[in-house]
């Protein structure tokens, strides 16, 4: 059975998932990214990895002899796909840099694992898989145009225009390094109050932790989403402000791209049912009518999204190249 190894690196977890040629995830494992932040960990793990995944074999086997058959043989990985949170040469399967993980500028990935691993290896921006996932099995399925965003330690971002996926000699669509402050804050890629420094996660969780004089503790973005639900002034406050700055940003991506529909993805857009009354008002305030008619506000529908992107990345790669 031919299969794809897709990896999607976030700021917070590493996931990898073995998926088939339909985009199917067979098997899945999760690594804290701060456990493989070094360059030696990432490629070790990466090995130990292969090898755990195409030994698999399923426990529960059913159905005709055929098929067991087919399932005992194991996988064949043919590919492998990486979805990195930062930007690089797609071509050339190099990182330039990663906005939140220092340590890896100008490093050559892609030709550095094909030795290691004899396999064949595509690198591309997280977000770009994500929205890969989304616009062909996903939320944006049929759509020409959308705007993909995955909220979580940063802000990602990818466009499909005209059903394709924008990309220039870089994996380009960085959408979180648009500015909405001229004299904001500093942020990771080296530029000023990017939009992302105002609706990435650990931004949410220290804004509210000062407005609360660190009296109180906060978990997680779940939490404060929860807290927000319930009524929380403080808690209000941080998705307000977050709606506003994140409405106004987008208004300015609708006024450029005219999308049929926005997708959202990452941890934060769990808060989806509480921020997207307060986003969509903003967009209202801001857009150039008529460039919002029609336009939907929609939260991702595939659980692994950035996995199957990144598979799917490899395996549209390895059609072409055949
Ligand atoms: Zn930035």
């Amino acid at each position: 059975m031919n299969v794809f190894l897709g990896i999607d690196w976030g700021g917070t977890y590493i996931k990898a998932g073995l998926v088939d040629s339909c985009g199917k995830i067979i098997k899945k494992k999760v690594y804290s990214s701060s456990q493989l932040r070094e360059k030696q960990g990432f490629i070790n793990n990466l090995k130990l990895l292969l090898n755990d995944f195409s030994s698999f074999t399923p426990l529960e086997i059913s159905g005709s002899k055929k098929k067991r058959t087919k399932l005992l043989t194991g996988f064949n990985i043919k590919g492998i796909g990486i979805g990195v949170p930062g930007i690089v040469d797609v071509e050339k399967g190099f990182i330039y840099y990663l906005p939140n993980i220092p340590g890896w500028e100008k490093y050559p990935l892609q030709s550095v694992l094909k030795k290691k691993l004899s396999l064949p290896v595509f690198i591309n921006n997280d977000a770009n898989a994500f929205a890969l996932a989304e616009s062909r099995l996903g939320a944006g399925k049929g759509k020409k145009r959308a705007i993909f965003l995955t909220l979580g330690t940063g802000l990602g971002g990818a466009i499909i225009s005209d059903g394709k996926l924008l990309e220039g000699n870089t994996s380009a669509n960085e959408l979180g390094h648009v500015p909405i402050n001229l004299a904001g804050r500093l942020c990771g890629c080296g530029g000023r109050g990017c939009i992302e420094t105002y609706v990435g996660n650990r931004y949410l969780l220290s804004h509210y932790k000062r407005l609360k004089k660190n009296k109180t503790k906060v978990k997680d973005v779940k939490e404060l989403f929860q807290r927000g639900l319930d009524g929380e002034g403080e808690a209000l406050v941080v998705w307000k402000e977050f709606s506003h700055n994140l409405g106004k940003f987008l208004a300015g991506m609708i006024n450029v791209f005219n999308p049929q529909v926005i997708i959202f993805g990452g941890g934060v857009s769990g808060a989806f049912k509480l921020f997207k009354p307060l986003v969509s008002k903003e967009i209202e305030k801001q857009v150039m009518w008529p460039q919002n008619l029609g336009l939907k506000l929609v939260r991702a529908k595939l659980k692994n999204a950035g996995i199957i992107g990144a598979a799917l990345l490899a395996k549209d790669k390895l059609a072409h190249s055949s």
